[in-house]
């Protein structure tokens, strides 16, 4: 049988911008798809669906394109447009993105209702609701204001006080008034809405939905049996319609009553699938009853009760026979620096500023599948961590591969890998593709399958470990030096590419760009989770020619996590005026200039920079001996304001000792270990403090007031201490 699948993601609401949050769910869900698309059934490419929309409906976007001036259907089109720049940006490939607010998802919608009410499970109450007298409407509790029943703060909304947190009712505010007209808001009783939750077979199908294994992580579905009581005593029915004026989807044989947004909002996850399937010709209601087809929501669990008991009887009693498929993969929240994401406290980061500083999204996605794991835990960002993350895993274990052997082989052996290999070397690939005799793809695999993205990324960082000490032991830059060991050199560097290969295979969900680069480089038309088994992790690969290599990732430079936080007080880009209240400047319309990663930048203008020095030969330019040093020590100068002390490694089996008048600019603990270049053949120079035996290198701008920074020169990852600078 071939999987049929249909994923989604929580759909945002469409007020605001998406903020970190929003991308890590993006993220999460993106790796399974990607994961999936890799796999084959007997042959046949699985099918998968990965689609969303924007939630476009309910009372703060009335409220928001009312301010603007603008109607609710061209206040979330301008939400929609900002969209595409976060996706794209970080590399998440949803087939489709489309709007509750859709032909689609009114007939959806009002389908679902009417099979509710021909079941018996829609009711009408009586209810008292607020009603502003001048403007002639019901409020909804964030239009009425008042004074806080518990602190007395003025000016709270009708739910609850921001400034002490109490939660109450709209009666109970002082001086109660309508946002709109100021006035003071009068109870009227109204006719509602409401789905019959409380109703026995509601239990008895969710007790039993809710315990079907799989369906569920067992800590969602302990949570959720406590909100249904022994006997379902604790279900309450549950308001559906708002009164007009209200952006929404009319109630059928309802005049005046719209569905409240929560009703709405998960059809469109079908609507959106129909949209697509419409689109392509694929068949919507065969794919809904196919027996084969599948589910699966990725979701906070903020937003739990509305999927796990809400949605899932809506679907059941209006007959769509998906329910039976369905599975519901809840995550945690996403905290920044252990705190919960703020603005104001300087916690908050904006997935936008993140691309405008060049920070790879790569990185980020790499970062976030190493933290995440099946159950519902929150996980944190952490600046340092992500810094050490990337830099040890992506660029010193798994690039390193590559840029350590991809070079000798276009040099030496004209692109051309080794065409047989050494029962020794196949014992390497063993060694780093199988542990207890067992093939590591199939744990992976099924670590990525079970959301446990950080125990797979740990497995195959195993195999970066044995593929790199094999490097190591080997030595490639060693053998290329001696011409008797031409073919050892061959075989070294053919074994490291191939374990190369099968790493960027099974990294390419969560890396797919740089996946997709490697994949041109080694002749690959794609890869898919076959070529990880047995031995296509090298017989395809033996005397094939490859591309030339080119750097496939940087270091991440802890200087841009700096940046990377927003401030309080600082001015994000291009803000919106909708989005006063978000927690985000919502991008929209107006796009920012974010170039996408990797495009090139624009030259800077030629009066920016100092005047270029005149013209030498060659030959001068040799006479300085430019060298790859470690700092190994680093330490300040007693009684020296401006020089740093660097103990420098240059290969040469002693250390330099070298003052650089570099203090203002860093801390010596930030330097040591660092990799630098110097100019090792200056004549030593006797100082106050003692001899400096050398100078490290620095960038800094002619226009010291414009740009103070001193930027030391960093050679690219593989360099090691000695390289000469050519
Ligand atoms: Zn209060």
């Amino acid at each position: 049988m071939t999987r049929k699948l249909f994923v989604t993601t929580a759909l945002p609401y469409a007020n605001a911008a998406f903020h970190i949050g929003h991308m890590m769910e993006y993220i999460q869900a993106d790796i399974w798809v990607r994961y999936q698309r890799m796999q084959r059934d007997g042959g046949q490419e699985r099918q998968v669906h990965f689609v969303c929309a924007d939630d476009t409906h309910g009372t703060p976007i009335m409220i928001a394109a009312e301010k603007e001036g603008i109607t609710p259907q061209e206040f979330v089109a301008k939400i929609a447009a900002g969209r595409p720049q976060y996706l794209d940006g970080f590399h998440i490939a949803f087939d489709n993105w489309y709007s509750t607010d859709s032909p689609e998802n009114v007939a959806l919608s009002q389908g679902i209702y009417r099979q509710l009410r021909d079941a018996g499970l829609i009711v009408t109450k009586t209810v008292d609701r607020f009603y502003d007298p001048v403007k002639g409407m019901f409020l909804a509790d964030r239009n009425i204001k008042g004074e806080c029943p518990t602190c007395h703060a003025k000016d709270q909304y009708g739910d609850n006080c921001e400034v002490c947190g109490a939660a109450y009712q709209p009666t109970e505010l002082i001086n109660p008034f309508s946002v709109f007209t100021g006035s003071t808001p009068i109870l009227k009783p109204s006719e509602q809405y409401f789905f019959k939750l409380s109703d026995p077979r509601c239990f008895t199908f969710l007790k039993e939905w809710l315990n079907t294994p799989g369906r569920l992580q067992p800590e969602m579905v302990n949570k959720v049996s406590e909100w249904l009581g022994e006997a379902g005593e604790k279900l309450a029915d549950w308001d559906i319609s708002r009164d007009a004026p209200y952006f929404g989807i009319p109630i059928p044989d309802a005049p005046g009553k719209f569905f409240y947004v929560w009703l709405d909002a998960p059809v469109g996850y079908l609507a959106s699938l129909k949209n697509y399937f419409d689109k392509n010709g694929l068949d919507f209601d065969a794919f809904l009853k196919d027996p084969d087809a599948e589910q699966v929501h990725f979701i906070g669990k903020d937003i739990v009760s509305f999927h796990l008991l809400f949605w899932p009887a809506m679907l059941n009693f209006s007959g769509h026979p998906i329910i039976d498929k369905l599975k519901v993969a809840v995550h945690g929240h996403l905290t920044v620096n252990n705190e919960k994401m703020s603005k104001s406290r300087g916690t908050g980061i904006s997935p936008l500023r993140y691309l405008e500083l060049g920070m790879n999204p790569e990185w980020l996605r790499y970062y976030l599948a190493f933290k995440l794991n099946a159950k519902v835990e929150d996980l944190d960002f952490n600046g340092d961590d992500f810094v050490a993350r990337v830099n040890s895993d992506l660029i010193g274990k798994y690039v390193n591969i590559a840029s350590r052997c991809a070079g000798f082989i276009a040099k030496k052996f004209d692109g051309k890998l080794a065409s047989e290999l050494s029962d020794n070397a196949k014992a390497w690939i063993a060694k780093a593709l199988t542990v207890d005799g067992a093939e590591r793809q199939v744990s992976i695999g099924a670590a990525f399958e079970a959301r446990e993205y950080g125990r797979a990324l740990r497995e195959i960082m195993e195999i970066a470990d044995v593929t790199n000490q094999f490097v190591d032991e080997n030595k490639p830059w060693l053998l290329a030096k001696d011409e008797t060991k031409v073919a050892e050199l061959h075989e070294v560097c053919t074994v490291a590419l191939i374990l190369f290969r099968q790493l960027t295979i099974m990294l390419s969900p969560v890396l797919p760009q740089v996946a997709a680069r490697v994949a041109e480089f080694l002749g690959d038309a794609g890869h898919t989770w076959l070529d990880t088994q047995g031995e296509a992790a090298y017989n395809s690969m033996l005397g094939r020619s490859i591309g030339a290599y080119s750097h496939l990732m940087q270091r991440v430079d802890a200087k841009m996590i700096e940046n990377l936080f927003e401030r309080p007080g600082v001015a994000t880009p291009a803000p919106n005026p909708a989005s006063d209240a978000a927690p985000e400047p919502a991008a929209a319309a107006e796009s920012v200039d974010a170039a996408p990663a990797g495009a090139l930048a624009a030259p800077a203008a030629a009066d920016a920079i100092e005047e270029l020095a005149p013209e030498i030969s060659i030959d001068d330019f040799a006479k300085i001996d430019l060298r790859v040093a470690r700092i190994v020590n680093c330490e300040h100068v007693e009684g020296a304001g401006k020089l740093l002390r660097l103990t420098l490694d240059v290969g040469e089996g002693r250390h330099r000792n070298v003052f650089s008048g570099i203090k203002s600019a860093f801390k010596p603990e930030d330097l040591i270990g660092k990799m630098t270049v110097m100019v090792a053949n200056l004549a030593p120079r006797k100082m106050k403090f003692g001899i400096s035996e050398g100078m490290v290198l620095c960038a800094s701008s002619a226009d010291e007031k414009a740009n103070p920074g001193l930027y030391l020169l960093d050679p690219m990852p593989g360099a090691t201490p000695g390289m000469r600078i050519r």
